[in-house]
């Protein structure tokens, strides 16, 4: 049923000042392992995550807010730490510590019943996967960076994760799930890869979410036989792309199919634009020669009047029908989302995803990466669930301007929420007169100096 204005519910709880103080919750949990520290592991967290709410340029910037009241009144720190302090604290903390906290927005975001809007196709929601490379430098490196040995015998660090977003093709905005690093664990020799990375993936997310029914999107690196058991292990259908160079046996089995005419068509004329859409599939087919792996193959062509020919191929576990292939390609098109909804806008909107905020010698780049992506949720459910924001954002237009008027706001008033500056910026506020204010403060000094004596 759709929501009108009047209708929707407030969500309070998934609104920008709830979720902080949740993430503080979660914070407080973290065991200290220092002794008589002078900065408390929750407030630096916390401090980490107003970092990435604020979306300042570098952790120095951030810490010259060290004054701020509005870091205590909105993010609820007692004390703020100097930027080394800052990094000297988290380089300790364990990621996984964080990691929760993913589970803790997941639930609230569930109790708003803002989830099943999500709903994508046969009670499942679509759960886009995919790597993605955040940190490379020839110099700076930790404990835990992959290396690539390059010809001229240079070595280069990096860190990359495995990035799991929910997303629907109806809706911008995408939830992330806690994130995978892919990057070496203690002691270990050889590089981690995105494929262990997911077999890790799978496994806590089925801790985490033990009967939440997906369907994975990923592109065509997945979509090979190892990958697919985990897949399944998991309980998790999947709509995979495939690409004919990695896959000859398949797509002869499928030509063979086509020339038997063993193959079912739909095909929808959109005359208004001019383009007619194909869909061609087979159910049973093997994935390759060397493995039993029955998967079923979906081709879409997209065909426009003017002779312009698109086309997709995927591999899916749902049996395909007539009923459901428009909504397969669908889903497997909406993938891109992880991509431009999800990195795109952190590389280029605001969040500063490539930049070095400090590595660290154990887990501070796994830390900020990981506070990062949690900011980003939280800025996503605001875009979803929060009118407040909504209208904010309209009234600035782009996300950069939205994030500079918050910055401008939170460095030149006092509030005691966030609410209060998406509320400044939605609706304006009476400018004070600069005059007025130096009149009044001069008429206090007078008051003071007669007081005295
Ligand atoms: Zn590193």
């Amino acid at each position: 049923m759709s929501e009108t204005a009047a209708s929707r519910p407030q969500r309070k709880h998934l609104h920008f000042d709830a979720l902080v103080q949740l993430a503080r919750q979660r914070f407080e949990s973290v065991p200290e392992q220092r002794r008589c520290p002078a900065f408390s592991l929750p407030d630096t967290l916390m401090a980490g995550l107003a970092l990435f709410s604020l979306k300042d340029s570098s952790l120095l910037a951030f810490c010259r807010r060290t004054l701020d009241h509005n870091l205590r009144s909105v993010f609820g720190l007692k004390a703020v730490p100097s930027d080394t302090q800052m990094r000297e604290i988290l380089d300790e903390v364990d990621p996984d510590k964080v990691r929760p906290l993913f589970k803790d927005v997941f639930r609230q975001v569930q109790r708003g019943k803002v989830l099943e809007h999500y709903v994508f196709l046969e009670g499942c929601y679509l759960l886009a996967l995919d790597g993605v490379e955040y940190f490379c430098s020839n110099k700076i490196h930790c404990d835990h960076c992959l290396t690539r040995q390059h010809k001229n015998g240079t070595l280069s660090y990096y860190h990359q994760m495995l990035g799991a977003v929910l997303v629907h093709p109806d809706f911008p905005e995408v939830l992330p799930l806690a994130p995978e690093p892919i990057q070496r664990k203690d002691g270990q020799k050889k590089n981690d890869c995105e494929r262990n990375a997911a077999g890790r993936w799978f496994k806590r997310f089925r801790k985490d979410h033990p009967h939440l029914p997906v369907i994975v999107v990923e592109d065509a690196l997945s979509s090979n036989a190892p990958h697919i058991r985990d897949l399944r292990a998991a309980h998790c259908h999947f709509i995979l792309g495939v690409k004919e160079g990695d896959h000859k046996h398949l797509f002869e089995q499928f030509r063979q199919r086509l020339a038997a005419d063993e193959v079912e068509i739909v095909e929808d004329v959109d005359a208004s634009k001019g383009i007619t859409h194909g869909y061609v599939f087979a159910n049973g087919l093997t994935l390759n020669e060397s493995s039993e792996e029955k998967v079923n193959f979906l081709q879409y062509l997209e065909m426009h009047d003017d002779g312009e020919e698109r086309q997709w191929t995927f591999v899916v576990d749902l049996e395909l029908r007539q009923a459901n292939v428009r909504r397969v390609a669908v889903g497997g098109r909406t993938r891109w989302r992880i991509e431009n909804e999800t990195y795109n806008t952190l590389k280029n909107q605001g969040y500063h995803f490539e930049h070095n905020y400090g590595h660290g010698y154990k887990n501070l780049c796994t830390i900020f990466a990981m506070l990062m992506m949690l900011a980003f949720l939280i800025d996503q459910v605001q875009q979803k669930c929060n009118p407040l924001f909504r209208a904010a954002w309209k009234k600035k237009g782009p996300k950069s301007a939205l994030w500079e008027a918050v910055r401008h706001l939170f460095a030149s008033f006092e509030v005691s929420s966030m609410h209060e500056v998406y509320e400044g910026i939605a609706y304006g506020f009476k400018r004070p007169s600069l005059k007025v204010l130096i009149e009044q403060a001069r008429g206090e000094e007078d008051e003071e100096g007669e007081d005295t004596s």
